[in-house]
């Protein structure tokens, strides 16, 4: 943390910032949250419309149940206390990709209330649409005042959640941390495809700094609209540390809205509180009260899977697998991967742990994010049976990375393929211990020194018997006839 100096004198402050999130998460129903337009993935502009989205006079909403249903889903993960009876709200503004000149969203009456998620306690959940796209054009694509700016009201009326946190993150890290699980705990549920390049997933940050250790809370700012958890980490860091020093000048934070250059790492004002809006919210006379029935409830929490937090506690604890935590955390918070290792049950927690070790670092690496690992050539079994074979030592994780090698571009039987390939073990004690009798002679400097009392300098003989072996001894084996053969 930045450390900053108090006004004039010698002692030192430290700081503390406080940060609270709002989190905007397009939900993945077929139709808009208040009438039967599909969604648009990449349409052509205003194919996608409708009196409703359009805000045409005498138009009638009717909310999404779906949405709703969605709505419900993500409180439950968040363990929020979900409203019996919630209510719609118009919030007044004025803007050319808001037809209606309202945007209806929920106000004090939301679908859910409170909750938690991992260390950051959520103050509510509530449903909206989104707003439609402002397209600039301009001569060769860039931003004049003097171009046009086209609206496609294709996302207009899309729906969204809207997650609010308690200001209880207190660094750019763990705020980066909080939304990974966020996200990946709503892609699980399915209600989202998370996508934050395409604006699926959009964050807020509320962002103030503070005495360390004290309980008052200092003026806050908000870093709009961030699609990356790398851009909203150092947005945050920017942030944080331009505060500090304002206050360690005894300057004083402005309330503003801030927007965050990832390209300059400059922060802007977008607006200050004085231009600050009074949205004059009133009830939406056009709908109905979202009533949550027990028959709601039930198919909501009937369609609940098991989360990544939940997977990531059992991958550590279940007997069969008793995994690292952040082994643990890995496969868990990749569906896709939790799912392969979770398609054949290990026998022991050793063998869970090796084949962990191969999907995290051999397989997914080769396979790639863009296919999940069950559409890819690599069966399950496959690694099992690689898994047995080091585990008996047949093969040394070389011949296993070469068997990957292969079973990624062709798939196939990774038992006929390790013996296709001779990728075994330099077979039976007495050959490979050769080639280690070999490497010493090759290698007389680095034998003396391990005599010496130096098992580092074991490294050139290693080299030696891996080359001779095409990587394929097993490393361990390796070391322990050295030591036999040196009487060390
Ligand atoms: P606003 O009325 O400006 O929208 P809210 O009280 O609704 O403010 O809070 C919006 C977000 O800002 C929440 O995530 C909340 O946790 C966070 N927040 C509120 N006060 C502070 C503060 N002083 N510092 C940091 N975050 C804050
Ligand atoms: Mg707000
Ligand atoms: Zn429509």
């Amino acid at each position: 943390m930045d450390v900053g100096r108090g006004s004039g004198r010698d002692d030192v402050v430290e700081y503390e910032p406080v940060i609270g999130l709002e989190i905007h998460v397009q939900l993945s129903t077929r139709t808009k949250m208040f009438c039967g337009c599909e969604l648009s993935f990449g349409e052509p502009p205003n194919t996608r419309t409708c009196p409703v989205c359009l805000g045409l006079p005498g138009a009638l909403p009717v909310a999404n149940a779906k949405a709703i249903h969605f709505g419900l889903m993500i409180g439950m993960a968040l363990e929020s206390e979900l409203a019996p009876r919630s209510i719609f709200h118009r919030k007044n503004y004025f803007y050319p990709d808001l037809p209606k000149g309202y945007q209806i969203s929920q106000y004090d009456e939301p679908l859910c209330r409170g909750g938690r998620l991992a260390d950051v306690r959520v103050h509510r959940v509530h449903l909206e649409e989104d707003a439609a796209k402002l397209v600039h054009v301009g001569e060769s694509g860039r931003i004049h005042a003097s171009d046009a700016s086209i609206v496609d009201f294709n996302r207009g009326g899309t729906p969204l959640a809207e997650i609010v946190t308690e200001p209880d993150v207190r660094s750019a890290e763990q705020a980066g941390e909080w939304l990974r699980l966020l996200r990946v705990t709503l892609g699980r549920l399915g209600v989202s495809d998370v996508n934050m390049e395409e604006g699926s997933l959009r964050c807020d940050a509320n962002i103030s700094v503070r005495p360390a250790g004290s309980d008052e809370m200092g003026t806050k700012t908000e870093l709009k609209n961030m699609n990356s958890f790398r851009f909203i980490e150092r947005g945050i860091k920017a942030e944080v540390i331009r505060q500090e020093k304002l206050l360690a000048r005894g300057e004083k934070v402005v309330q503003e809205t801030l927007h965050f250059d990832p390209s300059s790492g400059r922060i802007t004002t977008l607006r200050s509180k004085e231009e600050a809006h009074d949205y004059r919210y009133f009830p939406e006379p056009d709908l109905v009260p979202i009533a949550v029935s027990e028959e709601m409830l039930d198919t909501a929490r009937a369609s609940m899977p098991e989360l990544p937090l939940a997977r990531a506690e059992r991958f550590e604890h279940d007997p069969s697998y008793m995994l690292d935590t952040e082994v643990a955390k890995t496969l868990a918070f990749r569906t896709d991967l939790g799912d392969f290792l979770e398609l054949r049950r290990p026998e022991s927690p050793d063998e869970a742990r090796v084949r962990a070790n191969l999907i995290i670092n051999e397989l997914a690496p080769r396979v790639g994010t863009d296919v999940p690992l069950a559409d890819s050539m690599v069966t399950p079994d496959a690694v099992v049976t690689i898994s047995g074979a080091l585990m008996r030592k047949e093969i040394s994780i070389g011949g296993a990375r070469q068997a990957f090698d292969i079973l990624v571009e062709e798939g196939g039987d990774a038992d006929a393929i390790i013996e296709r390939e001779g990728l075994m073990s330099a077979e039976g004690g007495d050959e490979l211990a050769a080639v280690v009798e070999a490497a010493i002679a090759a290698n007389e400097d680095a034998a003396q020194k391990i005599k010496a009392g130096n098992p580092k300098a074991i490294g050139p003989i290693v080299g030696y018997v891996m080359r001779e072996t095409q990587g394929r001894a097993d490393g361990g084996e390796v070391t322990r006839l050295v030591h036999e053969q040196l009487g060390v």
